[in-house]
């Protein structure tokens, strides 16, 4: 170990001193018990339920880690591929989501938080962020700016949905969003970002599934088709799905259960009866993915009910080791959008990722977490004066770039010290009754044990110097 050669002034107060003294291997810390008192109910009043409401989470700072990596990745590559962000208000009126969404649809018939405000608005909280961010889109009018034109956003989304392992009530979507093009090309970048962003968060065994589903008016002569079809089964489908027969056929595709999946397998597929530009589309589409390598299959029965969507459809999942697909996003075109909204006709694009999911995911595989920067230095303080000098030190350091940690709250230095100690920092500054008097600090330097009193005015510059020495110490050991 390199011993520094000190030149300690003789001002040390003692009692300070003797509590500098080596620091021992932390102590178990003790587990209190929390004692909650029960709140005190008027008559009247309902019971205070001190729990989150059913869907619903905190989301704690032991998994801000997590959220903070995904938040990186997203914005790093948003800016890379030339997304401009967007956030829009959590509230709608209730005809954004209900008219491109479609009534019949799960979404809006079942899931949708919608209310009227004491005002007399019908509105929703969104399910969603694609109807949100086409209705922004001409809102402001953005059909005038050089096209593409591409966004991201990234916000809580609600949906009244049956609660389950990765299924919640409130949820969170990242969403990508390019108007104004229709060139297939801007449908493989789609999802290219999907795949390098699943990348950058250690997420493995990828794989997406696309298929095409024509445009709205190609796809009525392919509509009859099913419902003739549909109607030869009729008897093999659970009630509910017998309606969609003449209402919408095409969402009988997204059932879940058994005997429907059974139907649906002999069904005519959309990409038999895609028109020609359609199916130009589709094929261009498939070549660009090649020529990327992005791992996909195509996936006849994929339609995602939503009634915006238009050409081409794509999900992504992880694949684990039990074959099991982990479904994280999806997305598809939404050429027909605006134009429903009353704008310009406008060819779009976009896909969104759950990120609740992708945390499911990234722990699930022991994904590398954000790591925060570490403080460098630790300010410690003894008595009344010393604690006040220290709040106006701490700023000083903080604002000249160097990332300082204290814990204010605590009384014996011991444990101050414990606690610098425990955050691995090169330097503790210490305050202690006699510094405050005669405005010095300590500064100890934790990797070698010396320390020395300097003036406060020149701690910073003292601070600076040392911790450029430790850190080439650093790097011979
Ligand atoms: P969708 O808008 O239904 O295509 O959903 C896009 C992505 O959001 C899905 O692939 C899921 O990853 C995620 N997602 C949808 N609904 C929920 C939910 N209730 N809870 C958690 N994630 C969800």
């Amino acid at each position: 170990m390199v011993r520094k050669k000190t030149t300690a002034k003789k001002t040390v107060k003692k009692s300070t001193k003797k509590q500098i003294k080596k620091i021992t291997a932390k102590k178990p810390v003790a587990v209190k018990k929390v004692i909650t008192k029960k709140p005190v109910i008027q008559k009247d009043e309902e019971q205070l339920v001190l729990q989150t409401v059913r869907g619903m989470r905190d989301i704690l700072p032991g998994d801000q880690a997590y959220w903070q990596q995904v938040r990186k990745v997203f914005e790093k590559r948003s800016i890379e591929y030339g997304f401009s962000r967007i956030d829009t208000p959590i509230i709608e009126f209730e005809n954004i989501f209900t008219r491109p969404i479609g009534t019949g649809t799960d979404i809006v018939d079942k899931e949708m938080y919608s209310f009227r405000t004491k005002g007399g608005d019908n509105v929703a909280l969104r399910p969603e962020m694609t109807a949100s961010i086409a209705r922004s889109y001409i809102q402001h009018g953005m059909m005038i700016l050089p096209k593409p034109i591409k966004l991201f956003s990234m916000g809580p989304a609600y949906r009244y949905d049956r609660p389950q392992e990765g299924r919640y009530r409130e949820f969170y979507q990242a969403e990508f969003d390019i108007f104004g093009e229709e060139d297939p090309i801007l449908d493989a970048q789609i999802m290219q970002i999907a795949y390098r962003v699943l990348k950058d968060l250690g997420i493995k065994n990828i794989q997406f599934s696309v298929n095409s589903i024509g445009t709205v008016e190609s796809r009525q002569e392919y509509l009859k088709l099913l419902k003739v079809y549909f109607r030869s089964k009729k008897n093999k489908l659970p009630s509910r799905y017998k309606e969609m027969i003449s209402t919408n056929p095409l969402r009988i595709f997204d059932a879940k259960d058994d005997k429907c999946i059974q139907v649906c397998a002999g069904a005519p597929q959309s990409i038999d009866h895609l028109d020609k530009e359609s199916r130009e589309h589709f094929k261009n589409l498939l070549e660009y993915l090649d020529e990327l390598d992005l791992p996909y299959t195509i996936d006849p029965q994929l339609v995602r009910g939503l009634d915006y969507y238009t050409r081409t459809v794509f999900e992504v999942y992880a694949n684990d080791e039990f074959g099991k697909k982990r479904s994280l996003g999806g997305g598809g075109r939404f050429d027909g959008l605006i134009e429903l909204f009353g704008g310009e006709p406008t060819p779009a694009i976009g896909f969104a990722f759950g990120v609740d999911r992708l945390i499911m995911e990234m722990k699930r595989v022991k994904a590398k977490k954000y790591q925060a920067p570490q403080p460098r230095v630790f300010l410690a303080q003894l008595g009344e004066l010393a604690k006040k000098k220290s709040l106006q030190l701490f700023a000083d350091i903080e604002q000249s770039g160097i990332l300082v940690a204290e814990s204010f709250g605590r009384g014996a230095l011991q444990k101050q010290l414990r606690h610098a100690n425990k955050l691995g920092v090169e330097l503790t500054l210490i305050i202690g009754q006699q510094e405050a008097l005669d405005d010095t600090v300590i500064v100890k330097n934790m990797l070698t044990g010396t320390q020395e009193t300097v003036a406060r005015d020149k701690a910073i510059a003292f601070v600076r110097k040392n911790l450029k020495a430790s850190a080439k110490l650093v790097k011979k050991k």
